[in-house]
């Protein structure tokens, strides 16, 4: 055996592998050079999907013709002197990586001129080859196209996906990327078609707002050097899909599993198992405290102190989900696709992106509640509306009565309010358990003649492991026998209630291991099952001064948008929306 160093053209082909494994990967690349050079204005073209063009024009400092030669060598950059740079990188790219591997394996086309230089170069690769230099007129910035992406690696030409597949993939990193820089236009055209214009906005959060729309709110706090802005959407909304949250961390979208959790915890557990809230947070923190390389696409990030970055970031997410309009606003004109982009005539975004928050509502939320031939909207929630909400009272409302056995319509102020009074109830019962838990302040009392509960014996081996945690939660557990239990006491809120129906729902509940985030996970999923099991059913007749007892008692409920499982709890139609059903608006 003969061990021999590869030559560097294989290196590089190797390399172009991990770098820029698909189109959607040499848009980022490019696009990311684009921002460390500066440019306030970045064009994309994309000719069927990437795969037979790509193209990235900006107005950044462009580079001389040395530099524009050298760009294509392995590991040439200009970010990057010392290891010791490596620990404060506060570039995107920094490895001298992603023209080398480009230029293996695509045909290169580099035209671009510094400031200073009079005149311009254009610079030809071709597998890894120096086709040409030549002297040229060009704006200055860079203008670099790349053509034939894999053309002589046909294997890999081969796993590429489809255009469509790409185009998607370009199109949403355009926009992930476009929040994290709020400050550059940017330009996407597919096909010459103009798919995405985002003129400049002064932050994330007002760029953000343009793809999440909706009942939304603003997060943005400080905790030591920590800090996290974004928007994110009311949990009715929430999808299962690790694509709608976005994340960025000094202004690099990156995929994190410890900041979605943070996140999801920040809900107040008002989500279900896999789901995800639609919108995005945004960190920051010093560059020292964040190691950018460790991931060959550069799209994960580590933290030196993970534990903050997730306290900072489920803090943030829990004040601002406590400001969410306890109502969903309904309206009733034709679905509003982005073209329309009234709130923002300098910015149009085509097509309906998969971030339109229409049609999630009507296929999760609307068409229970509203003739299906009515098409529906929310209406945006503006600063104006989220003040508006922040002093909204349930005990304002006047109550009119209950409908289909569980709807307590209501009227004010030009409005009509429509509760969900199951959910209602079970978002009061469940924030008053969790709490009582917490604060060991949960009202407990003696049943009159205590109950045999009738369990199977793995149900009953479950719950006598977790006698004590039960305890904790208000219940009086004897073990009379071998897995025979007899129920003594239980939370004041269960007296009356099916307390065996309950038992087993509990015992069937994963209660797991004993680490902190799964005991908060126990904690939340028993007060949900207690929650649920204590309120108000569908069929509960209510009388008007329980209907009113409600809404008091919903007043003081720290969040009460939606019930612990994600649902809202209430739904409002204007006056005006009213009017357009019958017509009177015109
Ligand atoms: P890296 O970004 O990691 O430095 P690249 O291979 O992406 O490596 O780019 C190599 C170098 O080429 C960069 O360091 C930069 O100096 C220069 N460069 C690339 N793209 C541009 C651009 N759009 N504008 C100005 N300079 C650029
Ligand atoms: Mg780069």
């Amino acid at each position: 055996m003969k061990i021999k160093v590869l030559p560097e053209s294989v290196i590089n082909k190797i390399s172009a592998g991990e770098v820029i494994e698909r189109p959607a990967a040499v848009v980022r690349e490019l696009v990311d050079n684009s921002l460390d050079a500066g440019a306030t204005e970045v064009s994309i073209y994309l000719g069927n999907g990437g795969h037979a063009l790509i193209r990235v024009v900006d107005n950044g400092s462009g580079m001389n013709r040395d530099d524009a030669i050298l760009a294509f060598e392995r590991h040439a950059t200009s970010k990057l002197r010392s290891d010791q740079d490596l620990l404060s990188i506060q570039t995107l790219g920094f490895r001298g990586e992603a023209l080398s591997s480009i230029g293996a394996v695509s045909k290169v086309r580099l035209k671009t001129r510094e400031k200073e230089g009079a005149l311009g170069v254009e610079v030809e690769v071709k597998a890894g080859k120096l086709n040409s230099v030549r002297d040229t007129a060009v704006p200055c910035g860079t203008d670099l196209q790349v053509e034939g992406l894999f053309f002589n690696t046909p294997a890999r030409r081969k796993f590429l996906r489809s255009p469509a597949t790409e185009e998607k993939k370009v199109k949403q990193w355009v926009i992930h990327s476009s929040i994290a820089h709020p400050h550059v236009h940017y330009r996407l055209y597919i096909d010459q078609r103009e798919v995405l214009v985002l003129a400049p906005r002064e932050t994330s959060i007002l760029r953000g707002r343009e793809f999440f729309r909706g009942n939304t709110v603003s997060i943005g706090g400080t905790i030591g050097n920590i800090t996290v802005r974004g928007v994110l959407a009311h949990p009715a909304l929430a999808q299962v899909d690790t694509d709608s949250l976005v994340i960025i961390v000094n202004a690099r979208p990156v995929s994190d599993r410890m900041i979605l959790k943070a996140v999801k915890e920040g809900f107040f557990s008002t989500l279900k198992e896999r789901e995800l809230p639609l919108g995005f947070v945004s960190i920051e923190l010093p560059s020292s405290d964040v190691d950018v390389n460790v991931h060959p696409q550069k799209s994960e990030v580590r933290f030196r102190n993970p534990q903050e970055v997730f306290l900072a970031v489920r803090q943030a997410v829990q004040n601002a989900v406590k400001e969410f309009s306890p109502a969903m606003v309904m309206q009733t004109n034709a679905p509003r696709t982005f073209e329309s982009g009234a709130s923002n005539p300098q910015s149009t975004v085509k097509a309906q992106g998969s971030y339109g928050v229409g049609s999630i509502f009507s296929a999760r939320l609307l068409n229970p509640v509203v003739n299906q031939s009515l098409a529906v909207q929310p209406v945006e929630v503006d600063s104006e509306s989220v003040q508006e909400s922040a002093i909204f009272r349930f005990s304002a409302l006047r109550y009119i009565g209950q409908a289909l056995g569980c709807y307590l319509f209501c009227e004010c102020e030009g409005a009509v309010y429509v509760i969900d009074m199951h959910a209602a109830h079970e978002r009061y019962n469940f924030n008053l358990i969790r709490n009582g838990f917490r604060e060991r302040g949960i009202a407990r009392q003696k049943l009159l003649v205590p109950e045999r509960l009738a369990l199977t014996e793995s149900a009953a081996e479950s719950l006598v492991e977790h006698l004590a945690t039960l305890e904790q939660f208000g219940f009086e557990i004897e073990e009379t026998g071998i897995d025979e239990l007899v129920i003594q006491e239980v939370p004041a809120i269960l007296v009356g209630k099916d307390v065996q129906a309950l038992m087993k729902d509990i015992a069937a509940l994963p209660f797991g291991a004993t680490a902190q985030g799964c005991l908060e996970q126990a904690i939340d999923n028993i007060s949900a099952r207690i929650a649920c099991h204590a309120s108000v059913r569908t069929g509960d007749r209510l009388s008007k001064e329980e209907a009113y007892a409600l809404f008091a008692a919903l007043d003081k409920a720290e969040f009460s948008a939606a019930c612990p499982h994600g649902r809202p709890i209430m739904v409002k139609f204007t006056a005006s929306n009213i009017e357009k059903w019958f017509g009177r608006d015109r």
